[in-house]
């Protein structure tokens, strides 16, 4: 099919749920796309942070490959060697002790919250979840409701009861807003969606603290910052704590879609059988490329170079943003890793559209903020291109 042919019919047959540019990729090697015309294209997006290893990974492939030949799927009425492993893996690399998987990170997060009722109603009657304004957590009816941006919610009146919103980076207010009703706090450790917002350095240190002293759990939304996007594997252990729970998806299977909600093992034990499942989740093939992707990303060589390559890209971005016919368009540039926002004075739109046109795949989020999710393997000189195209569209 011709580019204009798969946008055709896209735009004619499905539900225009996402606002698309007339680009239909067909192709990927690394940090490199090309559409269905052959243009090359240099992604620093990741297909919104999903492919973390690039594309085409051949740890990855080889792992698909050898594990489709094998079984596909298995039913979670028995047990799944891939999947096992996968679960050993994560919690070797982490502090958890007990994993739900599921196929994205709406269904992570659902697992998460429905967990902490299950918790919550065994301490007391909890049930409440605070989570922070402009946070995203998901599309679902649970996990929109969670989030705390109006616009997401709006139009799917009546939403689930038991969520509150709290202010995001302000552990106080957290600590003033937890009463006898509450189960958890839950909070992304950077708001991707919300702008790249990048809390204080003390955020989740303090927040684990008014947990603790409430006797409430502290959940933490990776769906994002999760797998080697800030450098470390998952973004918390940046700040030395330990959440009670915490979930992951999009970069967990570099593309195949796999999700995971990750519990210390006394608060996983509060699910039993029959209180939770999904007919997909720990798919044997999506485990399989999860575990290939994860025995990559926690090479220390493969986080080392997230944070060099990240070190790289915002001393450019900021470099480019103090400069003359540049800095009146930028208002701050910000981030942790290969997890950058550059906010605009303006609407960011017609900056990522340019950038398209020219070759390189970037993103805005919450209207001004041009957000930069290379894959995390992107090689410096990779990076330098991508910022030239960047600088000629900023400098116009
Ligand atoms: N949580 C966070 C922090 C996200 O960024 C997203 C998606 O952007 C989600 C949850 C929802 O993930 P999914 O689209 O896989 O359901």
């Amino acid at each position: 099919m011709t580019q204009s042919e798969i946008i055709a019919i896209g735009d004619r047959l499905l539900v225009p749920v996402y606002r698309r540019a007339p680009v239909a990729f067909t192709r990927g090697a690394g940090a490199i796309l090309w559409d269905a015309e052959g243009k090359r294209y240099l992604d620093f997006f990741s297909s919104l942070a999903v492919c973390n290893l690039g594309h085409g990974h051949p740890a990855v492939t080889e792992a698909i490959r050898t594990q489709a030949e094998k079984l596909l799927h298995v039913s979670n009425i028995h047990h799944c060697e891939p999947q096992a492993k996968l679960a050993r893996a994560l919690c070797e690399n982490c502090c958890a002790q007990r994993v739900f998987f599921c196929n994205s990170g709406a269904e992570a997060n659902e697992a998460a919250i429905k967990l902490a009722r299950l918790w919550g109603g065994a301490h007391g009657g909890r049930y409440e979840i605070l989570t922070a304004l402009g946070s995203f957590h998901g599309r679902t009816l649970a996990t929109l409701t969670a989030t705390g941006q109006e616009k997401v919610r709006r139009g799917f009146e009546p939403l689930p009861e038991g969520f509150r919103y709290i202010p995001y980076n302000d552990a106080t207010a957290a600590a003033r807003a937890i009463d006898p009703k509450t189960a958890a706090v839950m909070v992304e450790p950077i708001q991707g969606e919300g702008g790249v917002v990048v809390p204080s350095e003390g955020y989740l240190r303090e927040l684990r603290e008014v947990c603790d002293d409430a006797g409430v759990l502290l959940i933490l939304d990776e769906v994002q910052t999760g797998m080697g996007r800030t450098g470390k594997l998952f973004a918390h252990q940046w700040a030395g704590i330990e959440p009670d729970i915490f979930t992951v998806a999009k970069a967990l299977g570099n593309g195949v879609p796999i999700g995971a909600m990750l519990s210390k093992d006394e608060i996983g034990r509060y699910f039993t059988p029959g209180s939770h499942g999904s007919t997909f989740g720990g798919n044997a093939l999506a485990t399989a490329a999860a575990l290939a992707t994860l025995e990559v990303i926690v090479k220390p060589a493969t986080l080392a170079h997230a944070l060099a390559a990240g070190q790289h890209l915002m001393e450019r971005l900021k470099a480019m943003a103090a400069r003359p016919g540049i800095r009146d368009k930028v208002k701050d540039t910000r981030g942790l890793g290969l997890m950058i926002g550059m906010e605009l004075t303006e609407d960011g739109t017609k900056v990522v559209n340019e950038c398209l046109e020219r070759g390189l795949v970037i993103n805005c989020t919450a209207n001004k903020v041009l957000r930069f999710l290379p894959p995390i393997t992107i090689s410096l000189a990779e990076i330098d291109e991508g910022l030239g195209i960047l600088q000629e569209v900023l400098s116009q």
